[in-house]
């Protein structure tokens, strides 16, 4: 287990209910923001800058005061570790195969930016564009793009497209490997064209992610936006703190209920409630406050409080289908099954923060389109130079590497759906993967893009053979066979409250839910539709453009 340098040790003792004496009895607050994850911290650090504003920040998780929330590849620790982890599990799901996928969620100070892969991606500027296009006035890309930098403190310096400064850190990997400069060569002779930065002028190419990291260490939205503001006394932070149902006065919501130390608390919010609880918890809480779809709720005997069908429904997740290729050419599997290797991994963190114990979640991505037919890229290359039968199992007895590619804009929808009226029963989730058939074209070529990039010259001679799928997997409907059968989530469920002005818009463009008072969302739950990346940079921009609406609509 590595050490920390003292200025590192991420003491979060100010953090707890006992962070100020004065405001031990407060039960009236300003602000509630509910979930303390990539867009919760945001929130409680931007609306707490004004010392005037009282603000709650109610946790469901602990404190992350284990070392492996902090070194980079700890996921392979905290993944699915229900100290850290709601450890969510989707139900039998028709589209692949009918299996059930484990869906990692954070619960824990910084959610699931505390144990996520770390990879810092935007999405494309048509996706911004697109919300706006929708009704959602201020969200176009050249609006949001200054709260992207606002939050950024890039490693490589400020221009049109990157901010330095803030409190979010992204740097470059420190760990390279010549099979994945192999991957970059094949997708080049592919016609793939080299890209220093997916972030900027254009996302199409292949190139090498950026990480939320710094030094070596994990930069967690409890790491970069919390701890700053820890001191505040105008700022109270509750873990262990579940929030089970709002409190309503009519339409207004005045604050919530959660449960703490084994007692049920009240705490009232005298300007607005803020749900930042994510994808799946923000509408299971609506839901259980009987705001949602009066039929849902109705069979599971919530009382109605305010009927907005919407609030669940609009799932959506990029689901990536994994091929793995045996290499002739030594990959991490190597290094991580031998002890000698695994202590000298352990040597080189310790003394230089580099090597695999800073492994993002993969090294190489490419953006690129499945078929001549798409306007811009609709596929993501995830590339690890490892592979396992699935995230955070142990690796292959084998040298290999994983490429895994995803659709970047699905249209199958899925669903999020309380089963029972009380808030600590855990929802039902119905991804509804590959329901759509152009989902299922998309997927099919993306397996033909990857198997072409495998049997390009740069990397051809290195491959033994494809293990997963693996070539008894040729004909279109034998591809999809496989898509069903080896696909697994990469943890991006987004939209189950999304923004918009339609019949099932939750909330509108400046994050107000429809039809109520007082109550606002901020998380990847109000995306109109999942962007074309990774999810948490997006997450992040939406509680700074969140703090920075709700500050304006309640000044004076
Ligand atoms: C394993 C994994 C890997 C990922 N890898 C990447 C990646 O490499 N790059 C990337 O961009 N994205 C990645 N993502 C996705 C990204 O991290 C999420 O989209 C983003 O963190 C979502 O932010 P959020 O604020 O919506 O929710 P979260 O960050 O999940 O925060 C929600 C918070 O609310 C708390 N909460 C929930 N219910 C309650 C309640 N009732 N009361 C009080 N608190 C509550 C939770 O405990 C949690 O702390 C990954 C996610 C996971 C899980």
């Amino acid at each position: 287990m590595p050490r920390f340098e003292p200025d590192l040790q991420y003491t979060v003792s100010a953090l707890s209910n006992q962070t100020d004496q004065r405001y031990k009895s407060l039960k009236e607050f300003d602000y509630i923001v509910v979930g303390a994850g990539s867009a919760g911290c945001v929130l409680a650090n931007r609306l707490s800058a004004d010392a005037a504003n009282r603000v709650l920040l109610l946790e469901a998780g602990g404190r992350d005061l284990n070392p492996w929330l902090h070194v980079p590849v700890g996921y392979f620790k905290t993944m699915h570790n229900p100290a850290y982890d709601w450890c969510y599990l989707t139900e039998p799901d028709e589209g692949i195969a009918g299996r059930q996928l484990q869906w990692p969620r954070g619960k824990v100070l910084g959610g699931s930016s505390a144990l996520n892969g770390l990879l810092y991606v935007r999405g494309q500027p048509q996706d911004y564009d697109r919300w706006s296009e929708l009704g959602n006035n201020g969200w176009s890309y050249d609006e949001v793009l200054p709260y992207f930098k606002k939050s950024e403190d890039n490693q490589r310096g400020a221009d049109h497209f990157h901010g330095i400064g803030g409190p979010q850190k992204v740097s470059d990997l420190r760990l390279r490997r010549p099979i994945a400069e192999h991957f970059i060569r094949a997708a080049e002779e592919q016609g793939i064209p080299f890209n220093e930065d997916y972030n900027g002028t254009v996302q199409e190419g292949v190139g090498y992610f950026q990480q939320t990291a710094y030094k070596g260490f994990r930069w967690s939205t409890a790491r970069s936006f919390l701890r700053p503001a820890r001191k505040r006394h105008n700022l109270k932070v509750v873990t262990g703190a579940q929030v089970a149902r709002l409190l309503l006065d009519g339409k207004r919501v005045t604050g919530v209920e959660y449960q703490h130390g084994g007692s049920l608390q009240q705490a009232n919010a005298r300007a607005e409630v803020v749900l930042s609880a994510g994808a799946i918890n923000s509408p299971q809480i609506l839901q259980c406050s009987g705001i949602g779809d009066t039929r849902t709720l109705s069979v599971v005997g919530v009382e109605m409080a305010h009927h907005l069908p919407g609030v669940g429904k609009n799932l959506q997740d990029h689901l990536q289908i994994r091929l793995v290729y045996e290499t002739s050419e030594r990959t991490l599997n190597d290094e991580l099954n031998n002890p000698f290797k695994q202590f000298m991994v352990g040597l080189q963190y310790a003394l230089t923060r580099t090597g695999p114990l800073t492994l993002a979640a993969s090294q190489v991505v490419i953006f690129t389109r499945s078929s001549t037919a798409a306007e811009r890229p609709d596929i993501q290359f995830h590339m690890q130079p490892l592979s396992a039968d699935k995230p955070g199992d142990g690796v292959h007895p084998f040298s290999a590497f994983t490429a895994s590619v995803c659709q970047l804009r699905p249209y199958s929808r899925g669903e999020v759906r309380i089963k029972s009226a009380d808030a600590f029963t855990y929802p039902e989730i119905h991804p509804n993967y590959l329901s759509d058939e152009r989902d299922c074209n998309v997927a099919v070529n993306g397996i033909k893009v990857a198997r072409g990039i495998a049997s390009a010259p740069a990397l051809k001679s290195h491959i033994i053979r494809e293990r997963v799928p693996g070539g008894e997997y040729q004909k279109d409907e034998e591809l999809l066979d496989a898509a069903r059968n080896f696909s697994q989530t990469i943890y991006h469920p987004t939209s189950t409250c999304k923004m918009g002005k339609d019949d099932m818009a939750v909330v509108d463009e400046r994050l107000r839910v429809h039809g109520l008072q007082g109550l606002r969302i901020a998380d990847a739950s109000i995306m109109p539709e999942i962007v074309s990346g990774n999810t948490n940079a997006p997450t992040i921009m939406i509680g700074e453009k969140a703090a920075d609406m709700i500050l304006a609509d309640n000044c004076g």
